[in-house]
This record gives C-alpha cells, structure tokens and sequence, in this order.
C-alpha cells in the first residue's frame, strides 16, 4: 500500500524535513531553527493596554511569535498602537495578523507587522453552504477572482519583508474548494495550493502553511498531504516550512492530549517548523505544553540524525493520507476478544503484582481505585512476572482476585529466557506476553509455542531489539508459531521510538504474510514526573501509532494511581477517535472576537452535558468563524453578539441571540430534545 508521494523521506526515521528558513521578523522559522513556539492574543484588539499585557506575559513564558486578530480595519490599524507600546516596554517579539474575510485589514496590518494570517477558505469568499457543480470554466474564473483579490496582499508583503501563513481551516474550505473537493485533506490542502501559485508567480516565497483541524486525523493527513504536494512540485530551493496546530482542542487534559497526539506524531515524521497549542484557557498555559512537545521532537531528531535507515527492503503497510484501521484476526483470550472488529482495548500492567497480591487489602483498594472512574473499565490485567514461580504467583493472584469477586480477565507477562526448560501456563491465564530478544534460540521459541498450543494459551510475542535486527527476530518467531490464527494474537515492541517501530513491525509481518497479527501498544509511563509530561509522552507514544490504524491494545505500565492511568488510556482513544467514552468538546481558544469568557462558559457547559456520553458540543466564540470551524460537532454554542448566544444543531441555527445566562440550559433541553 505505499504511496509513490513521500509523506517524508524516510518512515522508519525522525529526520526533519528540509524546508528554507522563513523570516518573521528577527525570529527564523524553518531550516535549522529550532520549531518555534507561539501563541495567539484573547483580548480585545482595540485594548491596545490588555493586549500588549498579554503578549508580554507570553513572551516571559516562552512565546516567540504572537499573533494577535485583526478583524477590521481599526483592529489592523492598531496593531501599529500595539507595536509601539511593545516597543516601548522593550518587548521585541514578532507579531502576526489574523485575517478572516478581510483583505481591507490585511493590506495594513502588512504594513505594522511581521508576519500576515490568511485563511484561503475566506480570504476573498463567504460561506454559504452552497451545493453546487462548478464548471472548469467556472472554476477558473472563481480562481482568477481571488487571485485579482489575494494579489495586492503577496505584492505588498513581498515589498516590505513581511511573511505570510497561508492557515487552511478544516472547517472554513470555501464553497467552491468543499464542492470540487469535498470537506477533506486533499480539499485543504488545493486550497492553500491555489494561494501558494499567486504568491509564486509574484516571486514571493516566505510563505508558511498551516493545515488545521479539530481531528487530529484530519489534520496529521492533510499536513501529510500536503508535504508530499510539495515534494512533487519539486523547484530549486527548499520546501516551505509549516505551524502545526490541532484547532478547537478544547481545555484540560483532553486539549492536551488532543494536540500532543496531532501535533507531536508529525514531528516525530520530521514535519513541523513552528507549533502553537490552542487551549480552551489563558494563552500563557499553551506555551509549556508546546515547550514539551517541542523540545522532545528536537530531541529524537538529534538521536536520529546520525541513526541509519533500517534498510530491510519493506514497503511501508499503512495508507499515510487515509486513516484506516489495519485489519487482524480476532482472538478471544478469556471472556475477552482483540482485534478484528473489536474497539482498541484497554490494559494495564503490574510490574511488581508479588506485592500487591501479599495483601488482599491492597489488591481490594486497587480493584476499588479501577471502578473509580464511570463509564469505563479495566479490560485486562497484565501481571509482570519473573522466576520460576511464575506459575505459582500467578494463580495465588487470580485466586485472590476471585476471592474479591473479581472476573478481570489476567494476562501474565514472562521473559522467553525466565521459562527455562520445564513449565507450562496456567489454565487461568487469557495470555501470556513472552518478552523475546535475539539472544533467544529458535529451539526455545519453538518450544514455548509448542507449549501454549498444548495448553490452548495464546501467546504474544514483545520484541525487545533495535529497529535494525526487527527482522531477524520476526522471522525466527514466525517459523516457530502455530497454524492456528487463534492460538498468536500478535506482537509488541520494547524500547525502539513507537511511531517507527510500530510502523516497521506492521510493515515486516505484512511483507512475511503475517499482516492480519495484531499489535498490542505499550508504554510505561515514567512515573512519579510532572503528570503533563507524562501525559504528553503517552499521547504522542500511543496516539500516533493509533492514527496510523496500528493498536489492538494499549498497555500501560508504571502508573502511581490506577485510576488515571485508566482514564488516559480512554482520552487517548477519544483524542484519536477510536473509541468515545464521555462528551466530547471542541472549543475554541477564543481571540479578539470573543464575545464571552469562553473558558468559564466552557465549564458552565461542561458541568451540565459531562453526562452525555459520545455527544460532540462545539463552544465556539464568534459567529464569523465559529459555525464553519466546529465541522463536525452535533450541537453548537456560538456567541453571536455581546451577551447573547447562537444555539445549533449540527450546521442549522436552531435558536438565535438568546441570553447568555439562559444559554446552557436551552443548550441541554435542545440535546434532550434530539435525543427523544
Ligand atoms: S471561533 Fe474563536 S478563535 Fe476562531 S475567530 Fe471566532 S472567537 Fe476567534
């Protein structure tokens, strides 16, 4: 299934993309650079004070771009005002115009800033919806329209220095790209093509793209897309950087995850020059999630710059530009089935289960800790053990578990080299996890295999090798497994970086004819670290081998506190859309346009419609952008006006202007009235 586009070029390796350096003021994005962090402004544009406040905080927090909204010419015109105040205060940070539908205020925020905004979905069109085919001759003309509106902009950038992102919206295509396109990756990504063109013809080329959406697939895709796009186009210089961003990502731990997951798995591809964490919350708490991101994507580039390409001759076994599950055999392993068409599992691993089945007390408060959490559960219980007692260990706990009336199905994990000659599985057990390095013989694995097809114990096989001899471990495990499809529900990985790992491993049991095993995902967390780390870590580990269609099972391990290992494990698969277990929320991070305190009013919502398990509620801040940017939501909160809200359902207005105050609960009755 390999594409002839790369995506990047090289799946089994961070290397970062080769793109110019783009200059927004003193501050390079692209090339070398380090991937710069930035943030967007809250306040009010006409508060020159309040706004100049802000950025001033951002930048003490880390912040090296801000960008600030200029919806009318007077907010443009300001953004001079804000200039000098910053000045002034000795703040010397590049500052960026948001344009939406207005050319007017672009030609002069060009004039005071450093960098230009434009959205191409409504640079020069309006939304309306409109279904309707479009001629090639009609197209054209439509293209030659905007090209005549969009020029002036490029030519007066060009003149004075001034970069431009040229941001495509998921939610905002216009009518005549969502009618030739659809509402999809390829869509976003001609339309920011088509602007790309203008600016080329005019020789201008400090460009950055932007490709955003609130679906971390979406956006991973059209990035995505977009790269191999421009590799095609090939040209003499290099490629232009792009700002990641997942849009709408809401607050929390939940807006986290959600950009860790789209913004750090295509760093760790290599793609991304500059990135900005949008959060539902005081843009000040974006910069430290973005720090992390960042610094831990530049990090595994530098360990992978002089790693060579595992060159094992594999085509590469996912589809990058199409989210699609990768298809396996289901296996039932107790009262419990993985794989085919069962939702991506959830696990957590005991390392050290001996102490805690020494004590029925501890076990009683850890089963407890485990049914904490509403609406999800602990799947599967995977004890790590080692020695010869394993056996032993693992039936006093099972006994223990049911003594507790537990029925959790448990899997024990054992390493190939601990089995020794004599043994066997218990009957108890739903799988056994066989660590497996190269220093196991092929006698030994054949062994085991035979004796797990005795017992009628599925096996999985966790690898622990270097990319580089994947495939001489796989194989030697392959010539020793059964016929039987039931008997191997698949393998994991120890140790390599997730996304290449996972991607080379599926890659490898595809080119062996072993494509339908599943794969299980495993981390550790570190444990006892700053929990947003942790939590950004997992997400990217775990997310972004998800959004490539990889993972029958998470695994976690190493967690302190049960209860939130589980509750990570369900946001990750929410993040990643692959199993929905609670409301999900797209807000936006608001800006200059808001109309209310979008992260009180996000609570208020929250604390009324948490209940409503797989609902999509956008809260979104302004009428201008807000029904087009929440795509995909079921319900809409949009602030039309001061004090009064829009309610939706789905794209249809179903209450307009209503006051604020009676807003959530018109909100909630609407849903209810859906739901009936
Ligand atoms: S939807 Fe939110 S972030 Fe986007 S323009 Fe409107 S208020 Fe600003």
């Amino acid at each position: 299934m390999a594409k002839e586009n790369p995506f990047v070029l090289d799946p089994w390796v961070g290397r970062r993309r080769f793109t110019r350096e783009v200059s927004v003021g003193s501050v390079g994005v692209g090339g070398d650079n380090p991937i710069r962090l930035q943030s967007m402004t809250n306040t009010d544009t006409m508060d020159s004070r309040a706004t100049v406040d802000q950025i001033e905080r951002l930048v003490a927090a880390g912040c090296e771009i801000a960008r600030v909204t200029a919806p009318s010419i007077r907010d443009a015109e300001n953004l001079r005002v804000i200039r000098t105040m910053l000045n002034e205060r000795g703040v010397e940070v590049p500052l960026v115009a948001d344009i939406h539908f207005t050319p007017n205020a672009a030609m002069i925020a060009a004039d005071c800033v450093e960098k230009v905004r434009v959205n191409p979905g409504n640079y020069a069109d309006k939304k309306k919806f409109e279904v309707r085919e479009y001629t090639d001759q009609e197209y054209a003309d439509e293209l030659s329209r905007v090209g005549d509106r969009f020029r002036p902009l490029v030519l007066r950038c060009k003149q004075n220095g001034v970069a431009m992102r040229i941001g495509t919206n998921h939610g905002s295509l216009s009518d005549r790209v969502m009618n030739r396109y659809g509402d999809s990756p390829r869509g976003m990504v001609e339309s920011a093509l088509e602007f790309l063109d203008v600016c080329e013809a005019e020789s201008y080329y400090d460009v950055i793209f932007s490709m955003k959406a609130s679906n971390a697939h979406v956006a991973i895709q059209a990035y995505r897309l977009l790269a191999a796009r421009l590799h095609a186009r090939g040209g003499e210089l290099p490629s232009y950087p792009f700002h990641l961003g997942v849009t709408e990502a809401g607050d929390a731990e939940d807006g986290r995850i959600k950009s860790a997951i789209g913004i750090g798995s295509l760093l760790e591809d290599g793609i991304g020059d500059t990135i900005r964490v949008s959060l539902t919350e005081d843009p000040v708490r974006e910069i430290p999630v973005a720090e992390k991101i960042a610094r831990r994507a530049e990090q595994a580039w530098l360990s992978d710059t002089h790693r060579a390409s595992p060159a094992l001759g594999v085509a590469l076994a996912m589809d990058p530009f199409v989210h699609q599950r990768r298809e396996t055999t289901r296996v039932q392993m107790g009262k419990l089935g993985a794989g085919g068409s069962e939702p991506v599992r959830v696990e957590l691993e005991l390392d050290d289960p001996i102490a805690l089945a020494g004590s029925t007390k501890s076990l009683r408060e850890f089963l407890a800790a485990l049914e904490s959490v509403p609406g999800i559960a602990c799947e599967s219980l995977l004890l790590s053990l080692s020695g010869s007692e394993f056996a032993s260990s693992f039936i006093e706990i099972a006994e223990t578990l049911g003594e507790l009336g537990s029925d959790l199905p448990l899997s024990m994990r054992i390493s190939a080299r601990s089995l020794g000659a004599n043994f066997e599985f218990p009957s108890e057990c739903a799988r056994v996890v066989v660590d497996v390095t190269l220093e196991d013989s092929a006698e030994s694995l054949a062994r085991i295999a035979g004796v797990a097809a005795q017992s009628g114990t599925v096996l999985e096989y966790c690898l622990r090798v270097e990319l580089d001899e994947l495939a001489v471990l796989v194989d030697r495990i392959l010539k020793t497994i059964p016929e039987d499809p039931q008997a191997v529900l698949g393998f994991s990985l120890e140790g390599p970086p997730a996304a290449h790992g996972v991607r080379l491993l599926a890659s490898l049991l595809e080119d062996r004819g072993a494509g339908h095993k599943g794969i299980v995902l495993r981390h550790s967390l570190v444990r006892g670290a700053d929990n947003e780390a942790d939590l950004i870590e997992a997400s990217i580990a775990m997310g972004g081998p998800l959004c490539d269609g990889f993972g029958d099972i998470l695994s976690l391990r190493n967690f302190s506190d049960p209860a939130s290992a589980l509750d990570l494990s369900y946001r990750i698969l929410q993040g990643a859309r692959l199993r929905t277990t609670r409301t999900e929320y797209i807000s936006c991070p608001s800006c200059g346009r808001t109309l209310f305190d979008l992260e009180d009013t996000t609570a208020r919502i929250k604390s009324v419609t948490s209940h409503l398990k797989g609902v999509k509620i956008a809260v979104m801040g302004c009428i201008v952008n807000g029904p087009g940017e929440m795509a995909d939501a079921d319900f809409g909160y949009v602030g039309s006006g001061p004090g009064v809200v829009t309610l939706y359902a789905g794209q249809q207005v179903v209450a307009r202007n209503i006051p604020e105050q009676d807003a959530p609960d018109r909100l909630l009755a609407l849903i209810a009235d859906h739901d009936s």
